[in-house]
């Protein structure tokens, strides 16, 4: 398996854990909170993926940063009774981070002046905004919707495709599969438990192969899995105490 499968399924993983309503703690207690659970009715998947695909800036880009926190300091100094209209560095900056500044204030969140499709969850300062979009949870749905977006856009296998995997598969048969004397090996194994098991176990009692050796999809490596299978009417647990006393005692199973 490569990096990027791995690192792909490591971030399914923790993308799994995400409950989307987990309390936030930090800066954004500072805002005006809504819960959210997943992304703003109303958002459409290629909105999303449009966002997901332009790429978020980053805040370790120097520049960006200083330019922002300039901007937090002239919203602050921003006097009363006066709008601050935020440029177009800082708009690029909380769109492609899936935040807009509000064109209509929210009636249950009146001091709002931003927002997060993301995550459902209102701003209401610049700096505000800046401490949600490093928030953990933040990046873990903005990960999320990365993967979501990579998925989506996927194209469909082509002829080549599928055939290359067919003849992948074909030579993985080929080269590590069982064969038929491999399984044939692996029955006999299973009888010659059952031979070994049969003084400690009720009549009637039979060893035999299941899993992939049964199914016939095991690799030369693939572990022997059998089976104990008993009469009807005999206490399964007690059958399974006395193979396990058989194994345990006999030197043949070491
Ligand atoms: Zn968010």
């Amino acid at each position: 398996m490569d990096g990027g499968k791995v690192n792909l399924l490591r971030d399914l993983e923790v993308l799994m854990e995400v409950n989307p309503n987990q309390q936030q703690g930090g800066p954004q207690a500072q805002g005006s909170v809504a819960r959210g659970r997943g992304p703003a009715p109303g958002q459409s998947r290629r909105a999303m993926a449009a966002a997901a695909a332009a790429g978020r800036p980053s805040l370790r880009d120097p520049d960006l940063y200083a330019a922002l926190m300039e901007e937090c300091v002239k919203e602050e100094s921003t006097p009363k009774g006066r709008e601050y209209v935020p440029p177009a560095l800082v708009t690029n900056y909380l769109i492609r981070n899936d935040v807009r500044p509000l064109k209509k204030r929210s009636t249950k969140f009146p001091k709002a002046q931003y927002y997060c499709r993301l995550c459902d969850y209102h701003c209401d300062t610049l700096t505000i905004c800046i401490s949600h979009i490093k928030d953990e949870r933040h990046g873990r749905l903005a990960r999320m919707q990365e993967i979501e977006t990579t998925l989506y856009h996927l194209p469909k296998p082509s002829r080549q495709h599928l055939d290359y995997l067919e003849g992948l598969l074909q030579r993985t048969q080929a080269e590590e599969g069982l064969s038929v004397a491999d399984v044939a090996e692996r029955e006999a194994t299973a009888d010659a438990v059952g031979v070994l098991l049969a003084p400690a176990l009720p009549e009637g009692s039979k060893v035999r192969l299941y899993g992939s050796c049964m199914t016939g999809f095991g690799l030369k490596s693939s572990a022997l899995n059998l089976d104990l299978q008993i009469p009807e009417n005999s206490p399964p647990h007690l059958a399974l105490i006395a193979a396990s006393d058989f194994v345990a005692g006999n030197p043949k199973f070491r």
